[in-house]
């Protein structure tokens, strides 16, 4: 079958800085794909290579076997590419209801009205958010800022979903609900590279991993066992 996401000789340098190396992956339908290193590995870069945030400087990206390294970042999205950010990236002073629908307008080419409403009122409960619809983004906790931004990225209705670190920040029982989140997703057969330091999370999610350590794929393959490559725990330890 046709992966959902192929990278072929993906590369991005910034000047003499090779940030991704000829980064070569699948990712199969209904897939979650754990993506790690350590940090400044090339992680958040390649989600932008994907996403079309910034152009690859070699290799081609494609989704379901087209081409789409090298179209604007909007084209990527409207054909089912969607990300979260490290940094959450949401407008504060509107509702909860709003930011969510502004999801469902971008990345599905709805329009604002019932249809987007319904939309994002489907996704907030998806999340456990529907009875703050109303609440300013601005007065939310941390944890459902994100939850915000997780259903704002669903709302379009994404083919393949790249969450970076996307539990980062969140304390021990707000890291189980959104783990169990994150699983809930899974369930529903969602294809979902996930970038994530959190171990616990990559071993209860991820069917693959991919490690990348200093721009290179160091290793590739079944979770538990690229947890316990040598290669993979050297890199992560830097001894
Ligand atoms: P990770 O997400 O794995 O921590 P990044 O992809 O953010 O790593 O960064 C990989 C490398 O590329 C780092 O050395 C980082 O400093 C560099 N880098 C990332 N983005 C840029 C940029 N826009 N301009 C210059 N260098 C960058
Ligand atoms: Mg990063």
């Amino acid at each position: 079958m046709t992966p959902v996401l192929s990278l072929r000789g993906a590369t991005k340098r910034f000047g003499g800085l090779v940030a991704v190396n000829e980064l070569d992956f699948d990712v199969a339908e209904h897939e979650v794909l754990g993506l790690i290193g350590p940090n400044g590995s090339g992680k958040s870069t390649t989600l932008n290579l994907i996403s079309g945030a910034l152009p690859p400087t070699a290799g081609t990206i494609s989704l379901r076997g087209s081409v789409i390294s090298g179209l604007p970042a909007q084209d990527i999205a409207r054909r089912g590419v969607a990300r979260t950010f490290q940094l959450v990236r949401l407008l504060p002073s509107m509702t909860v209801l709003e930011n969510v629908m502004a999801g469902a307008v971008f990345g599905h080419r709805r329009r604002w009205g019932h249809d987007a409403e319904a939309q994002a009122m489907r996704v907030l409960d998806l999340v456990g958010l529907s009875r703050r619809a109303q609440a300013p983004v601005g007065s939310l906790t941390y944890i459902d800022t994100k939850r915000v931004e997780l259903a704002r990225t669903l709302a379009g209705e994404p083919k393949v979903l790249l969450l970076d670190e996307w539990l980062a920040g969140l304390n021990p029982t707000e890291l189980e609900e959104g783990i169990a989140l994150i699983r809930r997703l899974r369930d529903e057969g969602r294809t979902i590279i996930l970038v994530e330091h959190v171990m616990d999370a990559i071993r209860s999610l991820c069917d693959r991993c991919v490690v990348m350590s200093s721009g290179s794929k160091i290793a590739e393959g079944e979770t538990e066992e690229v947890l316990n490559d040598p290669g993979v725990i050297e890199a992560y330890l830097g001894v």
